[in-house]
């Protein structure tokens, strides 16, 4: 256990974690197939709008822009699964930066936080 945190914060934070993973998951299951062979690798659909020319050029901007954001929620639940890492390697919470405990209150509400704030803020101190 995190010596930084209690007990009850840390599993608030990994009960957050896991809910915010379901949900990315649930949402890039809308437009992307899961990777069967991967756990948390996922393939935008290419849709099929028709056959005709216009509705090719749709299917291709739909198609690339299911890829973008493929790629974004692949990175959110990647930050979320490094989170969940950290609780299990009681690490988590600690800046990468500094290694300075980050602020619970910065963690409530951005649990996946790697650094003790945001931007250039951070506060070396070793
Ligand atoms: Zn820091």
């Amino acid at each position: 256990m995190t010596k930084h945190f209690d007990k009850k914060f840390l599993k608030n934070i990994e009960e957050s974690l896991i809910a915010r993973k379901e949900k990315l998951r649930k949402q890039l299951s809308t437009f992307a197939e899961r990777d069967p062979r991967q756990e948390d690798n996922f393939n935008a659909d290419f849709p099929n709008f028709g056959d005709k020319e216009d509705d090719n050029a749709a299917e291709v901007a739909a198609f690339e822009s299911n890829l973008s954001l493929e790629e974004t929620f692949e990175q959110s639940i990647e930050m979320v699964n490094k989170a969940l890492s950290k609780l299990e390697n009681n690490t988590y919470g600690l800046c990468e930066k500094c290694d300075n405990p980050i602020a619970k209150e910065r963690l409530e509400i951005m649990p996946t936080a790697t650094k003790c704030a945001p931007g250039h803020g951070c506060q070396i101190k070793k």
